[in-house]
Parts: structure tokens; sequence; C-alpha cells
């Protein structure tokens, strides 16, 4: 393993064991998906806290077709780094990590393209019943994020790009669902997520961004202050967006009730 990838594990290590227990609810860290739900709903978070996760089974259904599209293995450390280094385009993922805005975060984004020791594609999947035309602001702003982590870590991002590719999971075939995986990376790579979006019929929908540190810096202090005391959590506007919520029956800030 070379001195950078060596480093980079130690500084990681040193990281996460000067994690202190200092923001909100005594968190030591806060986590890229925490961040993109306060985009959701603050309370949401609240209420997490008090309550726990509340399973449903649409929840556990995404997460079935999310692994079905993106399976993944454990590998070693200097395994991991021979894949990642290789000229020719691997897949993996790793634990993206780092300081912004006052916060320290982690997290672990879905699907990473490698090329010679460069993340070249950051690939969030986000499986849906509804229209996956639209791009959520928490679906950006997570991929923004880590993103942001990764170039934080000493990473080389100057061709990093991104892609919140949200799709009809529950639509595909069991032989889509197989594929989608090298179908998304190589249309991605060769530029042609479009073609394969019409290939889909409507089922999928690719969103690309080009990394940008200056907007994912803005999406994590825009938050931030919730998770270091300095102000209270904001709640939803959007009585749809409690009706939807699994918290709707607990929740004090809830708009649900009173429609
Ligand atoms: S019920 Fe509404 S206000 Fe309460 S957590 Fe859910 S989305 Fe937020």
């Amino acid at each position: 393993m070379d001195d950078f990838w060596a480093d980079l594990l130690k500084r990681e290590e040193r990281f996460l064991a000067s994690a202190r227990p200092e923001f909100r609810h005594g968190a030591p860290l806060v986590s890229v998906s925490s961040l993109a739900e306060q985009y959701y709903c603050e309370y949401k978070l609240e209420n997490e806290f008090a309550y726990g996760e509340v399973p449903t089974e649409a929840k556990e259904k995404g997460t079935e077709l999310h692994d079905e599209l993106i399976p993944g293995v454990s590998v070693t450390a200097d395994d991991f780094v021979g894949l990642v280094t290789k000229k020719e385009p691997s897949y993996a993922v790793l634990r993206v990590w780092g300081s912004v805005g006052g916060l320290r975060m982690v997290g672990m984004p879905d699907h990473i393209v490698w090329s010679a020791g460069k993340p070249i594609w950051l690939v969030e999947l986000k499986t849906t019943r509804g229209d996956p035309a639209p791009l959520w602001e928490d679906q950006e702003n997570q991929a923004r994020v880590y993103g942001l982590l990764l170039d934080l870590m000493g990473l080389d991002c100057s061709r990093l790009r991104l892609a919140v590719v949200r799709v009809k999971a529950r639509e595909l075939s069991e032989e889509e669902r197989k594929l989608w995986l090298v179908e998304v990376s190589d249309a991605l790579m060769a530029g042609k997520a479009g073609e394969l979006e019409s290939r889909k019929g409507g089922r999928m929908k690719v969103h690309e961004m080009v990394h940008d540190r200056r907007l994912a810096v803005r999406a994590v202090t825009a938050k931030a202050g919730y998770w270091t005391g300095a102000r209270e959590p904001t709640s939803s506007t959007s009585a749809g967006k409690c009706r939807a919520c699994e918290y709707s029956s607990v929740c004090e800030k809830s708009l649900a009730k009173s429609v």
C-alpha cells in the first residue's frame, strides 16, 4: 500500500478516535444521511431520537431492492487499494469522513467508480414507487456532501462527477436488477445515461451533477445549527410530507392531524 493510502487510514483512525459527544442528543458524529434528512424535515430526526426508527414495509422493501441492485462484499484495505488504483475502471466504496461547517461528518456512499486511484463517478441510488423525474433537495445534497468528504480526505476529485439515480426498482425484471450496477456505471462513463433512461422507458432517471465544493459546504452549513445547538429544529410545512411520514401519529408538529 503506498504512502497516501496508509496515511489516509491513519488519519481516519485519528478522526474517529477523537470524536466526542458534542452534538445534539450527544451525537459524536453526524451522518451524511441524517443531514440529508434535515432537508426533508428536521423533526423526523427529533422523533427518531425520541421514538427510535420505525420500520415500515416500504422502507424494508426499499432496502431489499437497494441491496439487490448494489450487491457488495467486504474486502481488506490492501485489496481495496489494489482495486481502485488500477487504471481500468473499478467499483468500490469506502467510508467518507471529515469536518465541515463545525460538524464532524461520516457517511457511506452507495457506489463509486474509480480509475487510477481517483473517484470518477459517485452514484447515489434512490428507489421509488413514484415518478423518478424530480430530484429532491435531500437527495442532491446527500450526493454533494459525499463528494465533498472524498475531496477533503485528500483524494483527487478533479474528474469527479455525481449522479443521483432514481429508479422504480419494483418494475425492473430480475435480469435488469442483476445487470443494473454495470449498466448504469457503463452508461455514465460513456456519457450515455440518456440512452439508458430511454431504454428503461420512464422507470429510471439519472440526475447528473458536477462536484462543487462550494455548494456542498453550503448544504452543510445551512443545517449545522441544528447539531451545534445554535437553533431549535424546524418542522415540515407540507401536510403531504406529514401524511407520508411514519411519525405523523406521534409527532407534535404533524400537519397531517389538522387537515
Ligand atoms: S409528521 Fe411532519 S413535522 Fe412531524 S416529523 Fe413527520 S414530516 Fe416532520
